[in-house]
């Protein structure tokens, strides 16, 4: 777990924000971040984000519910959401997980994620969940 990024200190309920604003996030982080990672899968591939986890309970969102839009590919057992004004990928409820969120940490007010230095990598590509 992690309680501080550079110099910002990770609440035990931490606000989220997309790019644009209109998407406000309350996260539940009395553990700061936890399990924070790359994914190499094709669609986190793509958006590059550094995500960590929380539980379902875990966000709330505080504005901007109605300008979330959801992706869903393949199975469609994971739920990727991003603001519809300026395109940030927000949060996700996981596949591997479905009891928990992924967030997008650079989402987190006051938090750089370059901070964290180096991050591991999921094996997406051979995704958890097809694993036999
Ligand atoms: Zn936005």
């Amino acid at each position: 777990m992690i309680k501080n990024v550079g110099t910002t200190e990770i609440k035990a309920k931490h606000r989220a924000t997309c790019h644009c604003g209109a998407v406000v996030l309350e996260l539940d982080l009395p553990d700061g971040i936890v399990d924070a990672r790359r994914c190499d899968c094709s669609v986190c591939r793509r958006k590059g984000a550094i995500v960590a986890s929380v539980a379902l309970a875990g966000i709330k969102i505080l504005a901007g519910e109605d300008v979330l839009r959801l992706y869903q590919f393949n199975t469609r057992t994971a739920k990727h959401y991003f603001c519809s004004r300026c395109g940030i990928y927000t949060h996700h409820q996981r596949r591997s997980n479905p009891d928990q969120y992924g967030f997008n940490v650079g989402c987190l007010e006051g938090v750089n994620p370059f901070d964290l230095g180096a991050v591991p990598t999921n094996d997406g590509v051979d995704h958890p969940a097809d694993r036999s």
